[in-house]
């Protein structure tokens, strides 16, 4: 990971460059963020900088065996830590101590997906699912056992801890030590998210660097770019994502989803009205092949979206919450379709929802509801 890889603060990557350069840099870093920011990215970047024995302008070469090893994550002398709790990936033995050793493939596979992810897409790569993250003391042992050794090929061992302040007490009690006595040739680089949850002690300890939210013509520029989005597109997600990278992926990621929803659901009501049952059957196919939770999603997503069609029927457009789009289509639809037909869909969607719960196969539950809405609408 270079700094141009890295989407928007240009001022603070000038700056690390410049604290490497002159030799300024402590031996404790707190990089702040907003969640979706990157400084994960800026602080393997400023590890890569820091190795290259070929940077130039302010940024590492990325072509040398350990800006190369940096990418991929496999530099010996650049360590992580991060919130884990134990996981069905783990075997039994694992799961008696999780550590975040065990699960440095996953770490590595996200960071390279998205570096501006965010907890709950870490929580979700790590597959420890609604249990909280914590980083134990059995991790600061394991740090601790890490920058006890003689760094392999740098003159530094670094150590990237994620969310420090998810440290239990006694972690951070002994990672309090580390920082008052860090072992020599050590650079600690802290990310945090919530700076105000963080022992003052530690904080004491770093030379704090707080990332800047990407200015909003800035982000658009990324957002037209990266995305292929239109001009005034990038301009409102621009707005909606608070000058986070992460924050406006993910609207733009849900947004993709949201409409994939929002097509099959249309796709299935055209089709029973046109009375194709062939087509309405190919559409419950895809519907059963989503995968359980978004075959669910669709399911209550429908369920919305009669309910908007069933009250602009009943002459209550103006409380339907419909957005302009839909607004025309429903109007389009309603006058073709059985006044019936509503509550019958509804009380369809649940059951298909409940027969999900409880593992039916969604191949027949999804050609049963399409097979209603083909006799009910
Ligand atoms: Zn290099």
């Amino acid at each position: 990971m270079r700094f141009a890889d890295i989407l928007g603060n240009d001022a603070l990557k000038r700056r690390l460059a410049k604290m490497v350069d002159e030799d300024r840099l402590g031996h404790a870093v707190l990089l702040v963020e907003q969640e979706g920011m990157g400084a994960v990215a800026f602080a393997i970047a400023l590890s890569q900088y820091l190795n290259c024995p070929d940077r130039s302008g302010g940024d590492s070469c990325g072509e040398c065996s350990s800006c190369r090893r940096h990418s991929r994550l496999t530099y010996p002398d650049l360590h992580f830590a991060f919130p884990i709790n134990t996981s069905a990936k783990l075997s039994d033995t694992e799961k008696k101590r999780p550590v975040c050793s065990y699960f440095l493939r996953d770490w590595s596979a996200l960071i390279e997906e998205n570096p501006y992810f965010d907890s709950h897409d870490l929580s979700d790569a790590l597959g420890i699912e609604n249990k909280a993250g914590a980083i134990s003391v059995n991790e600061a042992k394991e740090i601790a056992g890490a920058l006890s050794l003689q760094p392999y090929e740098s003159q530094y061992k670094i150590m990237v801890v994620w969310q420090p302040e998810k440290m239990t007490t006694e972690a951070a009690n002994k990672l309090l030590k580390l920082l008052e006595e860090p072992p020599e040739g050590t650079l600690f680089i802290l990310v945090t998210q919530n700076v105000e949850k963080m022992l003052p002690t530690v904080l004491s300890r770093c030379q704090i660097i707080r990332l800047q939210p990407v200015e909003r013509d800035d982000m658009a520029a990324i957002l037209e770019a990266k995305y292929g989005l239109s001009k005034e597109d990038a301009m409102n997600y621009a707005t909606l994502s608070a000058g986070s990278v992460g924050r406006a992926a993910a609207l733009l990621k849900n947004a993709e989803e949201g409409s994939q929803l929002e097509d099959l659901t249309r796709g299935l009501l055209e089709a029973a009205q046109r009375r194709s049952l062939t087509d309405v059957l190919d559409i419950a196919d895809t519907l059963s092949s989503l995968g359980k939770e978004r075959s669910r999603q669709w399911c209550v997503f429908a369920e919305g979206f009669i309910r908007k069609m069933f009250i602009t029927s009943k002459g209550l457009e103006a409380i339907s919450f419909a957005n302009p789009q839909e607004k025309e289509y429903i109007n389009r639809m309603v006058p073709g379709i059985k006044e019936t037909f509503y509550a019958k869909a509804a009380a369809a969607l649940d059951s298909a929802i409940r027969l999900l719960e409880a593992n039916v196969s969604a191949k027949l539950i999804f050609a049963d509801l399409g097979n209603r809405f083909y006799l009910y609408i």
